[in-house]
């Protein structure tokens, strides 16, 4: 049994997560076509009747209305429950393992920019520089409140004999990181460009890696780079080979980045230091 104490935090946190996963879900639907996240207020895409705020409630009104307009009976994406949900249940994650604590605060704030981000590629293969910017700044400044990963540069500072601490050392990870993300990112590009002769990434990937790369610092970030590749390979490579209707599709190599950057946040900790465990001993 979960007490009781735990379990109230929880729900708060879990109906707070719907709640924003309605907002990120006019993000991910308006950023992209550059309009407004403010106004007009939300309306049905297809008869652009002005959505009843009772019927504007997460996931409820989705199942209420049974996926369909009020007014037009047209078909509402079910990617909009899917996105609230999923948001709903990254926070609650967040929650189980950082509790109150500045930690939760800024994990779950990239969760949400991450979130944005993935369903904007997927869709139409947009990384908005409105999120991607906002992200770079909002991870820079949240470096000074919560300490950055900073390994492997913290140890490579010390031999150089800069003995770097606190919020300098901080900062100088989260800036080491977004020169990591973007900078590996952007020579994986080139290597994927001169490899396949076409363009198969974008400038927006480079920002989504610099942008986390400030949250995440250089040894996540890598562990980001390398999950992403791996993700994106495994799905991509054989619907390639073996489905007609995906030989030429434009692979959204920033959704499997994003993917890869949210298990990162979660559990990429254990996983590293596994992994490095596992390498001294050999
Ligand atoms: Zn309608």
């Amino acid at each position: 049994m979960i007490p009781v104490t735990e379990l109230i935090p929880g729900i708060f946190v879990a109906l707070f997560g719907l709640t924003l996963g309605s907002f990120l879900n006019v993000c991910i639907q308006r950023l992209p076509a550059g309009e407004s996240i403010f106004l007009p207020g939300s309306h049905c895409p297809k008869c652009g009747h002005p959505i009843r705020w009772y019927d504007n409630i997460p996931v409820a009104s989705y199942l209420i209305l049974r996926g369909r307009c009020r007014d037009c009976q047209a078909q509402i994406s079910p990617l909009y429950p899917f996105v609230e949900i999923l948001t709903a249940a990254l926070l609650v994650a967040e929650f189980c393992d950082y509790g109150w604590t500045p930690e939760f605060i800024k994990w779950s704030v990239f969760s949400l920019l991450v979130l944005i981000l993935i369903f904007t590629d997927l869709r139409d293969r947009r990384i908005p520089h409105a999120v991607t910017l906002v992200g770079l700044a909002t991870g820079l400044l949240l470096s000074a409140w919560v300490p950055v990963d900073d390994r492997p540069l913290g140890t490579i500072l010390s031999m150089a004999g800069y003995y770097w601490s606190g919020t300098l050392l901080s900062a100088a990870g989260a800036i080491a990181g977004a020169l990591v993300g973007g900078g590996l990112f952007y020579a994986v590009g080139e290597l994927f460009y001169r490899l396949r002769h076409k363009e198969g990434l974008g400038f927006g990937d480079v920002m989504l890696m610099l942008m986390a790369g400030t949250f995440l610092g250089p040894a996540l970030t890598l562990t980001t780079i390398f999950l992403g590749s791996l993700f994106g390979t495994v799905v991509a490579v054989p619907l390639t080979l073996f489905r007609r209707r995906f030989r030429d599709y434009a692979w959204p190599y920033g959704t499997f980045l994003g993917i890869a950057a949210l298990f990162v946040s979660l559990g990429g900790e254990a996983l590293l230091n596994a992994y490095l465990a596992w390498t001294r001993l050999r």
